[in-house]
Parts: C-alpha cells; sequence; structure tokens
C-alpha cells in the first residue's frame, strides 16, 4: 500500500515525462528538418535566379564550352552542382560530370515540372553519384519559350549531418531535462503519496481501535483540510467510543452487582451473558458458552424458555433447585433485530420468602390449633357445669387454668408482634447486664429453692453497660431462666457474662433434660416444641424462645443453643450482644 501510493504517482509522472519529452523531440526534429529543407530551397530557388542572368545569354548563343567553364567555376564558388539542360533533357553542361557520359534527364521529376513552365523541386538519390540530393529546377526562357532547365542541386548529407549534430545536442538537453524531472517528479511525488501514506496509517489506527491517532500535516492545502476533518472525525469517534464503553461498563457493573441471576441465550438456549449471581445460583463455575439446560437440568425451566419463545410474552415460573427455590422470569429482548431469539432469563432466589410463607402458615394453624384446645376445654367444662352444680369447684380450676393458658398465649402472642413492629416501643438506654439478670432471678427465686436446684451467677464485675431495651433484657433473662427451671430437675442454672471483644457474651446453661439434635435448629421458631404433653403439662406456648430470638435481634446480637457435651445433660444457650 505505502509503496504503490508512491510508485503510482512517481510513475505516472515518469510516464508523462518520458512521452511529453519523446514527442517534444520527435516533433522538434520533424519541424527543424522541415524547416531547414524549405530554407534551402529557397536559397537554391535564389540561386537558381541569380544564376540564370550569366547562363541565359550563353544558352541562346549556344556557347557551351563557356557556358561549361562558368558553371564548373561556379560550383566552386558556392559548392553547389550545377546542371544546364536542353528543353528535349539533353544535358549541356554540368558542373561535375560530363555531359556527354549523362543520360536524358528529361523525365526526372523536378526537370519535367520545369519544363511545364514551373519550378521543379524533388529529393532523391542522384543515380549519377548516387547519394541523396536536393534538386530545384528552373526554366531559362526565350521570348516566353523555355530552352532550358536550370538544375542547382545539393547533397542532402550536409543537411543530415546538421541535424545529426542537432539531434545530438536536442538529446542531451532532453537527458537533462528528464534527469531534473526525475528528481523534482521523486520528491513531488513523495509529499504527494506521504500525507496519503500518514493519513492511511492513522485511518488503520483507528480502525484496530486506537483512536487517539491523529495525523499533523506541515503544508496547508487540500490534504491539511483532509487531515483536519479526520483528526475531527477521529476525535468524535474516540468520545462515542468512550461514551458507549462508559455506558457498558456502567451496564456490566449494574447486570454483576445485581442480587437475581441474569442470563442471556441465544436462538439455540447458548449461554452468551451471565453475571456473578447467575453463577453462585445455578452452582456452575464458568456457564458462559454452554446450553442453559447443561447448567440447569429442570423440564420447567425449558418449558417456560419455549412458552415466551412461541407465545411472545414473559412469563414466571418457579423452579427447585439444590434446595433453593428460584422464581424465573423471562422475557424476550424487545427492539432488536434478534429479538424472536435472544431471550434473558432472571433467577430470584425466594427460599426465605418461601420458608417465611410456610412459617406463617403453619404459624396460624398452630395459633388456631393451640387456642382450640383451651377453648374446647373451656366449652366442654361450662355444658359440664350446667348439668353437674356439685362438681363446680374442680370444673372451675380446669376452666380457670385452660383461661390462664389462653391469656398467656395471647401475651406472648401480643409481645412478639411488639417485637416484630421492629423500633416500635423500644427504650433504649444504657443497661447493665448484671441488673437485668438480677431483676429476673428474683422471679424465680422461689421455683428453684422448691426444686432444691441450685443457681449460680458467673457475671464479670467490669462488665460495660451497653445500649438496650431494660424491660426487654429483662424479659429475655426470663424466658430463658423459665425454660431452665421447667425442664430442670437435678442439678441447677448457671448464667454467665463476659466481655468477648466489641460483645458481651452471655451464658445460660442448665443440667436438664437438653434438646435432641434434631430440634436444635428449629426452637426459635413459633410455638415450635420439642414435647407437646410435656410443655403443656409444663405451661408453656412455644412461643418463649420465639420472643427471646426477636428480642436478641432487636438488638443487634445473635443466639445459638447447644446441648452440653456427652456425659452431662443439659442444654446452652449463647448470646452475644453488641457493646
Ligand atoms: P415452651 O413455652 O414450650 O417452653 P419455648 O419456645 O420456650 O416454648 O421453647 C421451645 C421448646 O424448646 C420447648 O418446648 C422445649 O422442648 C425446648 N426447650 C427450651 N428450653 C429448654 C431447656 N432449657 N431445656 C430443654 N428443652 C428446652
Amino acid at each position: 500500500m505505502k509503496k504503490s501510493i508512491f510508485l503510482k504517482i512517481f510513475g505516472l509522472y515518469l510516464l508523462v515525462i518520458i512521452l511529453l519529452s519523446s514527442s517534444i523531440l520527435f516533433f522538434t526534429f520533424k519541424s527543424i528538418k522541415s524547416h531547414h529543407l524549405d530554407y534551402q530551397k529557397q536559397s537554391l530557388i535564389n540561386i537558381t535566379s541569380a544564376l540564370e542572368l550569366k547562363i541565359l545569354p550563353l544558352v541562346e548563343q549556344k556557347q557551351f564550352k563557356e557556358l561549361e567553364i562558368l558553371i564548373k567555376n561556379l560550383d566552386k564558388i558556392i559548392s553547389t552542382r550545377i546542371t544546364v539542360i536542353d528543353s528535349r533533357g539533353v544535358v549541356l553542361a554540368d558542373s561535375e560530370n560530363d555531359p556527354k557520359s549523362m543520360e536524358n534527364h528529361k523525365y526526372r521529376a523536378e526537370i519535367l515540372k520545369a519544363l511545364n513552365g514551373e519550378i521543379g523541386q524533388s529529393i532523391r538519390t542522384s543515380p549519377t553519384n548516387k547519394e541523396e540530393m536536393l534538386y530545384v529546377a528552373k526554366p531559362l526562357r526565350e521570348k516566353g519559350r523555355i530552352i532550358a532547365v536550370l538544375r542547382v542541386s545539393v547533397f542532402l548529407k550536409q543537411i543530415n549531418q546538421l541535424l545529426d549534430s542537432l539531434k545530438n545536442r536536442i538529446f542531451h538537453i532532453v537527458i537533462i531535462i528528464l534527469t531534473v524531472s526525475f528528481i523534482l517528479s521523486y520528491f513531488f511525488s513523495r509529499s504527494l503519496s506521504k500525507p496519503i501514506k500518514l493519513l492511511a496509517g492513522a485511518s488503520r489506527d483507528v480502525a484496530g481501535g486506537n483512536f487517539a491517532s491523529r495525523v499533523y500535516l506541515k503544508n496547508r492545502g487540500e490534504f491539511k483540510v483532509l487531515a483536519d476533518s479526520f483528526n475531527y472525525m477521529s476525535s468524535e469517534i474516540q468520545a462515542s467510543f468512550e461514551k458507549i464503553s462508559r455506558q457498558k461498563e456502567e451496564l456490566n457493573s449494574i447486570i454483576f452487582s445485581m442480587q437475581e441471576g441474569l442470563v442471556l441465550l441465544d436462538k439455540d438456549d447458548k449461554i452468551i451473558l451471565f453475571n456473578r449471581a447467575f453463577a453462585g445460583l445455578a452452582g456452575a463455575e464458568n456457564p458462559g458458552d454452554k446450553f442453559i439446560w447443561e447448567i440447569i437440568r429442570d423440564p420447567k425451566l425449558s418449558a417456560l424458555v419455549k412458552k415466551v419463545r412461541m407465545e411472545k410474552k414473559n412469563a414466571l415460573d418457579e423452579i427447585e433447585l439444590d434446595q433453593k427455590t428460584l422464581l424465573l422470569s423471562a422475557t424476550g429482548i424487545p427492539g432488536s433485530r434478534r429479538a424472536d431469539n435472544e431471550l434473558v432469563l432472571i433467577l430470584h432466589d425466594i427460599t426465605e420468602l418461601k420458608k417465611l410463607e410456610t412459617i406463617k402458615k403453619d404459624f396460624v394453624e398452630n395459633v388456631s390449633h393451640e387456642l382450640k384446645t383451651p377453648l374446647t376445654a373451656v366449652k366442654g367444662f361450662i355444658e359440664t357445669m350446667e348439668e353437674e352444680k356439685e362438681l363446680n369447684k374442680r370444673y372451675l380450676d380446669v376452666i380457670k387454668r385452660n383461661i390462664d393458658r389462653l391469656i398467656s398465649i395471647v401475651q406472648d402472642l401480643s409481645v412478639l408482634s411488639n417485637l416484630e413492629n421492629k423500633g416500635a416501643r423500644t427504650d433504649f438506654r444504657e443497661v447493665y447486664i448484671k441488673e437485668a439478670v438480677e431483676n429476673a432471678v428474683k422471679i424465680f427465686e422461689k421455683q428453684i429453692n422448691e426444686k432444691g436446684l441450685f443457681l449460680k451467677l458467673e457475671l464479670d464485675k467490669n462488665l460495660p453497660g451497653i445500649t438496650a431495651d431494660p424491660f426487654k433484657l429483662e424479659q429475655l433473662f426470663i424466658n430463658l431462666l423459665d425454660n431452665a427451671v421447667k425442664y430442670t430437675e437435678k442439678g441447677g442454672v448457671t448464667i454467665s457474662a463476659e466481655k468477648s471483644g466489641s460483645h458481651i457474651k452471655i451464658e445460660v446453661i442448665d443440667t436438664g433434660i437438653g434438646i435432641p439434635k434434631e430440634h436444635l435448629s428449629r426452637i426459635f421458631e413459633r410455638f415450635y416444641v420439642v414435647d407437646k404433653s410435656r410443655s403443656r403439662k409444663l405451661g408453656g406456648t412455644g412461643l418463649g424462645l420465639s420472643i427471646v430470638k426477636h428480642i436478641v435481634l432487636l438488638h443487634n446480637g445473635s443466639i445459638t443453643a447447644e446441648n452440653l457435651p456427652a456425659g452431662e445433660h443439659g442444654t446452652k444457650f449463647i448470646i452475644n450482644l453488641p457493646i
């Protein structure tokens, strides 16, 4: 490319110069030759006119001897062959040859013309000298009648020699002109091809993605205008490209930081774009360039994709994947040529939502069940009371117990719903764990003594205060102590608290019946009880630990439950509350 532009321009110039020079050489030479011949002819005509004055009288008086001496002398002076021929073509005298040895000249072209009364001329090889000659013949008249022809001639050899030397000189000049033109056209072609080369190089750069490429030309003119336009164009492209790249980056960061899994499928269901969340949800390290059914094998998903493609409408469905529930939403890409084929799938992880739904459903079921039992009992005993008046006292006791149970369920539910209303009626201030524990313990002292249990408090003396709601914190310890005392027959309860980093770590340990391992993860759910009849007998509602968990969460803390190590009976609740 680089070479060809230069070579094309340079070659073209060279061709034009050579053609021009050779045609100039040819036509100049041709016109010089014809001009020279014309000049020569004219001189010969002039010579014949001058000679006629001397020769005509001798011809008229037929003094051919004198005529011959005269023309021979004249030949020496003017270096021109002179021939006199009579009207029949017989040579009367010739300055170079013996007239008697010469053949009849009547039919020589120039003689024929002269005998016709015109000035005859011709260029031909002389049969006498065997050389090319220029002849001019003039009729000699006596009283108007042509009596002879005076012919002068010169060798063309001289003219040719002159022309040869002229040709040589012109040739030298042409060589000089050619060399100079060659050098000039070389530089001119270079100056023409250089900006083209620069522009071509810069265009290649831009095509290759280097939009910062610019062309700076020193000289003014069309190329400068072109270079300026090019620079303007590439700066515009650069700005647009940067804008598009920025927008693409923004879009990418939005797509990649999305909580929802996003995946773009081509017409064959191959993954052409996906985000991190998708890879996480699908449990695939690198799903790119794979088919969606290789990553998620679920007939529901395939059916959804097919449906969107056929009906050209968005569609939703739920699938189960690796113990997760995913809500799939499929959309055809609108406004694109490929809209019929490409498709976006969004995967929402609704596992927690589903769990919550189940918990809520269980909760309602449990509430109605828990309320139904005491209410049925109350109703039954009231009916019996109506029939058997003397048993009133015993039945009234049962009614009272069931009413108490109803009241405690309703109370716990109201505490729970208060706690769920995050932030509502919370009275945060600086609270000391020690105070809350001691207040709660007071309530259970009597019960502990009656059961013969021990109560150990291992509270660090230098515990800092925490920001908390004092009543709720007290409620937390009441519920835990209530359970600990309820489910412990032998041994006792230990409450410890110590500072651990930026938290206070509290442990409530009892030596009771413990919680079977499989129930540990569910005991904080509402109404969840391990042993229904035992819990009911002990006056439990199944809401105590649920309340505890809510209080802990309200204080941005955490709670876990574990059994004491094998060999020891009992349960340990570990609570961490931020200072
Ligand atoms: P309940 O009012 O029935 O005690 P909770 O929500 O307080 O309800 O506790 C849920 C269940 O967890 C209880 O039914 C019981 O089976 C178990 N539980 C709680 N605390 C203890 C403990 N300290 N020892 C043994 N089991 C416990």
